[in-house]
């Protein structure tokens, strides 16, 4: 579904990146962990061209995109195209702060697809009871509360009908108590064979979920497995050393 090819990244003379390389199969779950600073939001946004890549490749189902060459219109069209069919949700929500619930889910669809408005809108309520806000569409981002108004931002990926999921700490800007219900809209995504990449420290999450937990640090991948290996049996020291220090 996703593959990574050989991406490096570097901010001026900062090598985010080192040379990136990760497939994602359709309906895997892949959690991503690693310090503040290894680069795992930088390796979300390359694979949507948020981040321009300084070279590798990013396919996605049937499209693929080299980074470093210069725009032009085709390569425009692919780019657009991929970030069509992607859903991302951020730490921050990012909703409109002048539209309800229900009006950020439709958004995507009319402007985007050139939906129907009323189709939208159809799809948008289904996405909305789907996520458990059935009874706020009506409300604006500042009337709900924050797992509330990430689980809109969930509804509003989905209604791109993206092929993937990109997930960047979804739930750190959330209070304790909030972190649950979005996890659990995540992990009833996944049941349904959503494929997604999840950037996040909720280990519960990841022991769960997770088909394959990628250790991430200095802009490699130090180390992947399955859930169990990583945190029952991690090989390299870094690894260990971070599950030390974050549990
Ligand atoms: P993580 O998400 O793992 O915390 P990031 O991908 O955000 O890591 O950042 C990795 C490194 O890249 C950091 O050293 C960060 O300061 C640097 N970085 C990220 N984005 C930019 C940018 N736009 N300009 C310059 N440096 C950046
Ligand atoms: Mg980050």
């Amino acid at each position: 579904m996703v593959s990574v090819q050989n991406i490096k990244k570097s901010f001026d003379n900062n090598i985010v990146l080192q040379d990136i390389n990760l497939t994602v199969n359709k309906s895997e779950v892949v959690v991503i962990m690693g310090p503040s600073g290894s680069g795992k939001s930088t390796l979300l946004r390359c694979i949507t061209f948020l981040e321009e890549p300084d070279t590798g490749i990013i396919k996605l189902g049937e499209n693929e995109v080299i980074a470093g060459f210069k725009p032009n219109k085709k390569r425009k069209s692919s780019i657009r195209e991929l970030r069509q069919n992607t859903g991302f949700v951020f730490q921050q929500f990012n909703l409109f702060p002048h539209k309800t619930a229900l009006e950020n889910v439709m958004e995507g669809p009319i402007v985007i697809k050139k939906m129907d408005r009323q189709e939208a809108k159809e799809k948008a309520k289904v996405l909305l009871n789907k996520v458990g806000l059935g009874d706020r569409m009506d409300h604006y981002p500042a009337k709900l509360s924050g797992g509330q108004q990430q689980r809109v931002a969930i509804a509003r990926a989905l209604s791109m009908e993206p092929m993937v999921m990109l997930y960047d700490e979804p739930t750190s800007a959330l209070d304790p108590e909030l972190v649950r219900e979005v996890l659990l809209v995540m992990k009833e995504l996944a049941k349904e064979g959503m494929t997604m990449v999840v950037v996040t420290h909720e280990m519960g999450f990841a022991k769960d979920v997770a088909d394959r937990v990628i250790f991430m640090d200095d802009g490699m991948i130090v180390e992947e497995g399955s859930s169990d290996q990583i945190f029952n049996r991690p090989r390299e020291e870094r690894t260990k050393r971070f599950l030390r220090d974050v549990s």
